[in-house]
C-alpha cells in the first residue's frame, strides 16, 4: 500500500450501485479491482471502496450480509473511500434520520442536499491543491459539521464536498464517472 509503484488489491463494495465504473478506474491505475460481498471477500482486499447508489438500499443489504462489523473493523486498520451514498454509509451523524450505518468519520452528512430541482449535474471544484476537478453530483450529499480530526479535502461553490478523517476519505460526487482518476490515485497512495 505504501509505495507508488506497489499494485493495491482494491475492493469495490458490491452490493448494489456503480461497482463497475470503480472497478475499472482502480483497473486502469495499473491495480487490481475486486468485488466484495461478504466478509470472506472483505478479507483479501488491502483497500476499500464504498460506491454511490442508494444508501438505505445498501444498508439492508449489508445487514443482510452481516458486513457492518466487518466494515467498522476494516475502516479502523485500512484505508476506506466512500463516495456519494458511500460516504452517506461512513459518517457518524445523517441528517433526520436517528442512526448511522458504519458512522466511523465524524462528520454530520445531508442526504439529497441540492434538493430535487437540482437531481444531477456536473461542475468543477477543487481537491487539495487540484482547482478544476471535474465532479459529477447525482442526487448529492453535503457535510454539514465536520469533526476536529477531519480535514475537508474538496469543495464545491465553498460548500464541503469531500472529507478525510486519517485513512477514512469519503466524497460527495462520483470521481469514477469522469475520465480524471486523480482522486483515486491519490487515495491509493495515502497521499
Ligand atoms: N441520494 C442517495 C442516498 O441517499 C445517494 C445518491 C448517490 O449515491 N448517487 O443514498
Amino acid at each position: 500500500m505504501r509505495s507508488v509503484a506497489t499494485k493495491v488489491r482494491v475492493g469495490v463494495l458490491a452490493l448494489q450501485g456503480a461497482v463497475r465504473e470503480h472497478l475499472l478506474a482502480v483497473t486502469k491505475l495499473g491495480h487490481q479491482g475486486i468485488p466484495v460481498r461478504n466478509e470472506a471477500e472483505l478479507k483479501h482486499v488491502e483497500a476499500l471502496i464504498l460506491p454511490g447508489g442508494e444508501s438505505t438500499a445498501m444498508r439492508k443489504l449489508l445487514d443482510q450480509a452481516a458486513l457492518l462489523p466487518a466494515l467498522k473493523t476494516f475502516a479502523v486498520h485500512r484505508p476506506i473511500l466512500g463516495t456519494c451514498a458511500g460516504a452517506i454509509l461512513l459518517s457518524s451523524r445523517i441528517v433526520g434520520q436517528p442512526t448511522h450505518h458504519i458512522g466511523v468519520l465524524d462528520v454530520t452528512i445531508e442526504r439529497n442536499a441540492f434538493g430535487s430541482q437540482l437531481n444531477s449535474f456536473a461542475g468543477r471544484g477543487s481537491v487539495g491543491a487540484i482547482k478544476d476537478y471535474p465532479m459529477v453530483f447525482i442526487r448529492a450529499p453535503l457535510f454539514t459539521e465536520v469533526g476536529p480530526g477531519v480535514q475537508v479535502i474538496a469543495q464545491y461553490q465553498g460548500q464541503i464536498v469531500g472529507v478525510r478523517q486519517r485513512s477514512i476519505w469519503a466524497l460527495a460526487f462520483h470521481p469514477e464517472l469522469t475520465e480524471d482518476l486523480r482522486v483515486h490515485e491519490l487515495f491509493l497512495k495515502q497521499e
